[in-house]
């Protein structure tokens, strides 16, 4: 209401009236009658507008109110106008606003609720998947279908690995379901993340070594202090180590380099593999999201390694991308804050 028009037209009838009041009381003969009946007709000019502003702005309340009434009921595409006088036009621009930010909302919720149902499905299809071939398996050594002593053995390394698949599965979707939640309880400290590095790379060894895999490491002599959770770390640098090797395998290397910047270290891992094509990069940190679903079939994963990477890395204060250029270098890095022990100070007394 930048305008007030109602206002000013009010003080003019005040004026108009002190005007007639004191013509009135103060001036004689023709002109006094003369301005008098002047003033009248402008004061009952100005009444009659207001009574027309008043008109109006009632009217436009009424289809304000309609218009949120239908907002509140569901319609969010509703917008109000402006009038030609501008008086109501800061109450129109917040409702507009206001109606804007629950149309958000409504599509936001709409998005995340068709992603949880793609989840579920998703969940439910790999669940289901090793647990009906295990029921079969289970069933055709109770029938007595395996001849022989090397046939049920074969049966029960199947079963094995199924179930090893589904336990798997569920630890992931547990882990990833804590995360979600903030259930996660993260004790950031001081390591050293090339200390770390190098002990989560010898896990590795036995597999490298049967694969015939080169390593080219770059992982600084000196300590490397960072701020963050050892288990989480651990996690996120084997989640990206076992997804080189798993799928990069046939480039035959695997590189892990740690480099520093200013405020922060940058632990690249890339391999030589097949690598991720532009159509599938956007997705790849996605939960249960798997590349090429008929390439990867040998593959047993749950498709939410990246995603718990990403999370754990994130709520670390860092950030995890990836580059790949097929069969040349495929990239997976993340950085961490620097170790300040002023920082970690007031993290751990707002913690307390
Ligand atoms: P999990 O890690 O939970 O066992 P996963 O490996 O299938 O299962 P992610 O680690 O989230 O799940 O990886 C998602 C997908 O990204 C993989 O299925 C794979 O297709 C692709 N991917 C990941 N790393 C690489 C890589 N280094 N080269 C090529 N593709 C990769
Ligand atoms: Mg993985």
């Amino acid at each position: 209401m930048k305008k007030d028009k109602v206002l000013l037209l009010i003080v003019c009838q005040f004026f108009i009236l002190a005007g007639i009041f004191l013509i009135d009381t103060s001036v004689n003969g023709p002109a006094k009658e003369q301005a008098i009946g002047v003033l009248f007709t402008l004061l009952i000019l100005i009444t009659v507008m207001l009574i027309g502003m008043r008109i109006r702005t009632f009217l436009q309340l009424k289809q304000i109110n309609k218009a949120i009434k239908r907002a509140v009921q569901g319609n969010l595409k509703t917008r109000l106008w402006t009038n030609p006088d501008h008086t109501l036009d800061d109450i129109i621009f917040s409702i507009n606003e206001l109606i804007e930010e629950a149309e958000e909302i409504q599509i936001q919720s709409l998005q995340s609720q068709q992603a949880r149902e793609k989840i579920l499905s998703g969940i439910s299809h790999d669940l289901r998947t090793p647990l009906t071939s295990i029921i079969g398996y289970i069933d055709a050594l109770k029938d007595g279908i395996a001849a022989s002593e090397t046939e049920k053995q074969a049966y029960l390394d199947i079963i094995s690995r199924k179930s090893s698949r589904l336990k798997h599965l569920v630890d992931e979707l547990f882990h990833m379901a804590k995360i979600d939640a903030d259930e996660i309880h993260l004790e950031e400290e001081q390591l050293d993340f090339a200390e770390i590095t190098r002990e989560s790379l010898i896990a590795f060894l036995p597999d490298l070594k049967q694969e015939a895999i080169a390593l080219h490491t770059t992982i600084p002599e000196k300590t490397c202090f960072i701020q963050a959770d050892r288990l989480s770390l651990t996690r996120v640098i084997g989640n990206l180590l076992k997804n080189a090797l798993y799928y990069g395998k046939e480039g035959k290397v695997l590189g892990v380099e740690l480099t520093e910047s200013a405020n922060e270290y940058q632990l690249l891992i890339w391999d030589q593999g097949p690598g991720i094509s532009d159509q599938d990069m956007p997705y790849v940190f996605d939960k249960m999201y798997r590349v090429d679903q008929s390439r990867n079939q040998w593959n047993k994963g749950s498709g939410l390694g990246l995603a718990i990477a990403k999370a754990l890395v994130e709520k670390q204060h860092g950030k995890i991308w990836v580059e790949s250029n097929p069969w040349t270098r495929t990239t997976f890095g993340f950085s961490l804050p620097k170790y300040d022990e002023k920082n970690l100070f007031k993290k751990q007394l707002r913690n307390h």
